[in-house]
């Protein structure tokens, strides 16, 4: 029998066993125990006058703390956002391989300054390298499968990078929207399951060059932001990072007012928004990210280009 409970708003499963032969069996493990101990209260008739130790009430309220403590782990170490001044989330894409994280550790000392958040995002083969080897920052994947379990081939779902103490994912990155046509609704999906693993979503929104040069900025961000954040984000639990798709890779970024201006939009958008956490992202580099993230609505920086070019990444975050 599996007895389902809400705990918060995550649901556990506790398996009981329902059947006296499945009570039996259980028994049947625990006759070599000494002395053994008799507890009919529960326990058919017939089975309590075995040499057995089964507490079915206490085997069940162990099950039920052990889940409860398991949960409420999960939700502890979910990373408190509201402990950090900023963030710095590294996007290696598929850049990267174990001569360069061997490289990145030598070189990357992470700043004195522990109210600056530092996330790397490998391409997934590493994260568990990397994840062993790190020191004082945070790792990232840089996507999740929208599906918990089942026969989704290649997919890597969020339970298993939770596995592996993955503490962030990026999700909606403009490249996988473009180039792996991901939608909206996908990525709500994604930020779902990450959020019910304890996992931080950082849900990305950016308007092309076209939309831009029409004047929809705000409307494709507000519509972004609708469809693909899911019920269950809020600012403790997710991030948001606004990049201009044209700013990506090409040097090219917003004015300073510009990239202010478009933050409180995201932030008064909608009431839902007001204490999240907004990083910009776009051709950060150690020449524009202190300006950046000293403007008054922005958290941090996502940075893709500058991050793995070592010398650039130090400047960026360091203090
Ligand atoms: C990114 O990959 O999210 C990104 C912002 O890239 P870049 O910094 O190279 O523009």
């Amino acid at each position: 029998m599996l007895i389902s409970i809400t705990l918060r708003n995550l649901e556990v499963e506790i398996g009981v066993p329902d059947t006296e032969a499945t009570i039996l069996s259980e028994l049947n493990k625990f006759e070599y125990l000494s002395p053994p101990l008799k507890k009919n209260r529960l326990i058919p008739k017939s089975i309590a006058n075995t040499k057995a130790i089964f507490d079915f009430p206490r085997l069940l309220n162990i099950n039920i703390v052990a889940s409860i403590i398991i949960v409420s782990i999960r939700e502890i170490i979910m990373i408190k956002l509201d402990s950090f001044s900023s963030f710095f989330i590294a996007n290696w894409k598929l850049h990267g391989n174990l001569n360069f994280i061997d490289e990145f550790l030598d070189k990357i000392q992470m700043p004195n300054d522990i109210s600056k958040c530092i996330v790397v995002c490998p391409t997934s083969i590493y994260l568990d390298t990397l994840s062993q080897k790190k020191k004082k920052f945070f790792i990232g994947a840089q996507n999740v499968s929208q599906y918990e379990d089942g026969a989704y081939t290649g997919e890597i779902s969020s339970n298993s990078l939770r596995d592996f103490k993955i503490d962030f994912c990026i999700v909606g990155h403009s490249e996988r929207r473009q180039i792996f046509y991901e939608k909206n609704g996908e990525i709500n999906l994604k930020s779902f399951q990450l959020i019910k693993d304890g996992i931080i979503p950082i849900v990305c929104v950016g308007e092309t060059l076209e939309e831009k040069k029409q004047g929809r900025t705000n409307e494709v961000l507000e519509n972004q932001l609708k469809e693909s954040m899911s019920d269950s984000s809020n600012s403790s639990n997710t991030i948001i990072a606004y990049e201009p798709v044209w700013a990506i890779g090409t040097g090219l970024t917003p004015s300073y007012e510009e990239i202010e201006s478009t933050h409180k939009f995201i932030r008064e958008n909608n009431k839902k928004f007001n204490n999240f956490k907004i990083l910009y992202g776009g051709s950060v580099k150690s020449s524009n990210s202190k300006e950046i993230v000293a403007l008054p609505n922005v958290d941090g920086a996502l940075i893709g280009g500058a991050s793995i070019n070592l010398d650039e990444f130090k400047k960026i975050i360091e203090d």
